[in-house]
């Protein structure tokens, strides 16, 4: 693994090859920008681009070259690499093509891929799945969860507007008065704020709700108003995140939310809850009584969706409704979406790569809070009791 070679009259040590994968069919992104690859050969690491991994992303293999990556076949990097970086899973034929002992970087979903995770077993791949990294303030820089719904956010307000057969801002005009969109947000995260603020650039009225009543300032600082509905379960030792409400307060919050729902032009979802089905929050009963044109977007498609009608992926009519079931949204602005995607991982890499060597300390909560297989063991405790 390592190589000597001679360099501008002094002995450069590179220790790893660095492997940037190219995505699967149909994802614009990429895991790591030129602009990365050549912070990485700054650290004297080797980088290793699989051709046209960032051509969706407006990075030529030419690019990468001109940073002192260089350029080989999928064959070739799976093989060489030490380290490998994707933003999706590997399929199965690529971790059992990966080197013996070389550590890979993905959003694996180790809960709801336990196969995967045994490939990486049999492989002894160390596999981090970066989106299982703690969420505290030290980790906020290398959260790909949070630059990725950074952008989902964003973009649903546009698809939205879009989509809409109204205006989003008020308009006075000698063509008459225009009243402005209202916009109902379910979920204020890191999707939902980024969705408010982007409705409220686009002139719209909005209204926010979440369980997490924590959230309210941050809500009302934005300019949209906080639907509050008492009784909510907040807890602190969550790490940020929601926990599973109630019975009595789901029919309550269900309520609340239809009679906000109704009068809304706009509703963009974004609640989840992780490791569970994303919670129902919109009935067929609610798309029902909706006003015709009304367009939802539901960011939790993916996980079942917090609309009881929405299909993943899909764009579905329903009586005059719109429902946009989308959960790919980032792939839809691949240069920025890479950006900060890249930015996540080279932060991260910065905690396990010293001085040109690879430096697994699992003393550190978020090399062991990321880490899912080491050694042909399970690290994470919670994936032991899935993955038998
Ligand atoms: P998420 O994607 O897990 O969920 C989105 C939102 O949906 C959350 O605000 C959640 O409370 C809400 N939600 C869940 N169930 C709901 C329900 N039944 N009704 C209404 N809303 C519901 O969350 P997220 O966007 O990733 O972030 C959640 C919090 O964690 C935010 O405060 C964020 O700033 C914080 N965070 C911190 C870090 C860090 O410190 N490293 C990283 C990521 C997120």
């Amino acid at each position: 693994m390592i190589d000597n070679f001679f360099e501008n009259n002094r002995i450069t040590t590179i220790v790893a090859i660095i492997g940037i994968l190219k995505e699967p069919e149909g994802e614009n992104r990429v895991v790591a920008l030129p602009e990365i690859a050549a912070q990485l050969v700054k650290m004297n690491f080797q980088v290793l681009v699989e051709s046209g991994a960032g051509s969706k992303a407006f990075a030529s293999d030419e690019d990468y070259k001109a940073q002192g990556a260089e350029i080989g076949d999928k064959a070739k990097v799976l093989s060489s690499s030490d380290i490998i970086l994707r933003i999706n899973s590997l399929t199965k034929d690529e971790i059992t093509k990966l080197k013996t002992g070389s550590v890979a970087f993905a959003i694996f979903q180790p809960f709801f891929n336990p196969e995967t995770v045994k490939l990486l077993l049999d492989q002894k791949v160390s596999g981090f799945s970066l989106e299982t990294i703690p969420r505290t303030t030290r980790a906020q820089s290398m959260d790909v969860l949070s630059s990725q719904a950074t952008v989902a956010g964003y973009k649903a307000v546009l698809v939205a507007a879009a989509n809409l057969p109204k205006f989003f801002p008020m308009f006075m005009t000698a063509a008459g008065s225009i009243t402005p969109a209202k916009v109902l947000i379910l979920g204020a995260g890191v999707a939902g704020l980024q969705a408010i603020s982007t409705a409220r650039r686009l002139g719209g009225v909005v209204e926010a709700f979440d369980t997490r009543s924590a959230v309210k300032e941050e809500v009302n600082s934005l300019g949209a108003k906080f639907v509050e509905v008492e009784g909510a379960k907040d807890d602190k030792a969550a790490g940020g995140y929601a926990v599973e409400q109630t019975e009595e307060f789901k029919a309550k919050q269900r309520q609340v939310i239809h009679d906000h729902a109704v009068k809304s032009d706009v509703i963009i979802t974004t609640a989840q809850i992780p490791g569970r089905k994303a919670p129902v929050l919109i009935t067929k009963e609610t798309v029902a009584a909706m006003k015709k044109g009304a367009v939802i977007v539901d960011l939790a498609a993916s996980t079942g969706g917090n609309c009881e009608l929405s299909k993943n992926e899909e764009t579905i009519d329903v009586d005059g409704v719109k429902i946009i079931g989308s959960s790919f949204l980032p792939s839809t602005i691949p240069f920025d979406a890479s950006k900060m995607f890249g930015k996540n991982v080279l932060t991260f890499l910065k905690l396990i790569l010293k001085e040109g060597q690879i430096n697994l300390n699992f003393e550190d909560d978020l090399v062991k809070g990321t880490c899912i297989t080491h050694n042909g063991e399970i690290v994470n405790e919670k994936l032991k009791e899935v993955v038998k």
